[in-house]
C-alpha cells in the first residue's frame, strides 16, 4: 500500500524544481504522486545514471555519465508519468562556473570535445586562454560535459 501522505511530504519539502528528475517527465508535482519508487527505470537506464534520490524517487546523476535519450526509462515505467517520445525531453541546460580551468588561464577544451551538439563554444580573449560559453539554444541537457570536466565546473539543471 502506497502512503500518499509521505509522497506529498516529499513533493512539498524535498523536491527541488531545478533538480533533474527523468527525461520526458515535466510535471514534477504529478511525478511524486504517481511514481511508486519501484526502481524499474534505475535498472533500465543504459548509461546507469538514474539513482534513487530523496525519498527513494529516481533522479539523474550526471557525474556518472550522460543521458542518451534512449527512452528506456519511460518505456519500462508502468505508471502514466512520461510524455510521448516525440515531445521535448526536458528544459535542462548546462552551466559553467568560474572554477573552470580556462578561467585560471589553463587550456582545457574537454567539455567542448564531449558536446555532440557543439553547444559549447570557446571564445578567444586577449591575455588569456579561450573561455567556454554555452549556447543554450543548442544544449540538449544530455550531461555529457559534466563527468568529463576535471574540475567539476559544469552542472545541468532545469531552467
Ligand atoms: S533516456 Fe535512457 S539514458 Fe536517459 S535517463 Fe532514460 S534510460 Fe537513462
Ligand atoms: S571541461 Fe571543465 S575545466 Fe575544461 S574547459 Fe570545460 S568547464 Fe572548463
Ligand atoms: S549538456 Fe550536452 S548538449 Fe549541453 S553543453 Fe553539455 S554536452 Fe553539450
Amino acid at each position: 500500500m502506497v502512503d500518499i501522505s509521505k509522497r506529498r511530504f516529499f513533493t512539498r519539502k524535498n523536491i527541488d524544481s531545478k533538480q533533474i528528475r527523468l527525461p520526458w517527465v515535466n510535471e514534477l508535482q504529478t511525478f511524486t504522486d504517481l511514481c511508486t519508487r519501484c526502481g524499474k527505470c534505475v535498472g533500465a537506464c543504459e548509461t546507469g545514471i538514474i539513482e534513487h534520490a530523496d525519498g527513494g524517487y529516481p533522479s539523474i546523476n550526471f557525474t556518472i555519465d550522460e543521458c542518451t535519450f534512449c527512452y528506456k526509462c519511460a518505456e519500462i515505467c508502468p505508471e502514466p508519468i512520461f510524455n510521448n517520445k516525440d515531445s521535448q525531453p526536458w528544459n535542462a541546460k548546462a552551466s559553467i562556473t568560474d572554477s573552470c580551468l580556462a578561467h585560471k588561464n589553463v587550456e582545457c577544451r574537454s567539455c567542448g570535445d564531449a558536446c555532440e551538439t557543439m553547444a559549447i563554444q570557446f571564445k578567444l580573449r586577449l591575455g588569456g586562454v579561450a573561455l567556454p560559453e554555452i549556447e543554450l539554444g543548442e544544449c540538449s541537457g544530455c550531461g555529457a560535459c559534466v563527468s568529463i570536466c576535471p574540475t567539476s565546473s559544469i552542472s545541468v539543471s532545469n531552467l
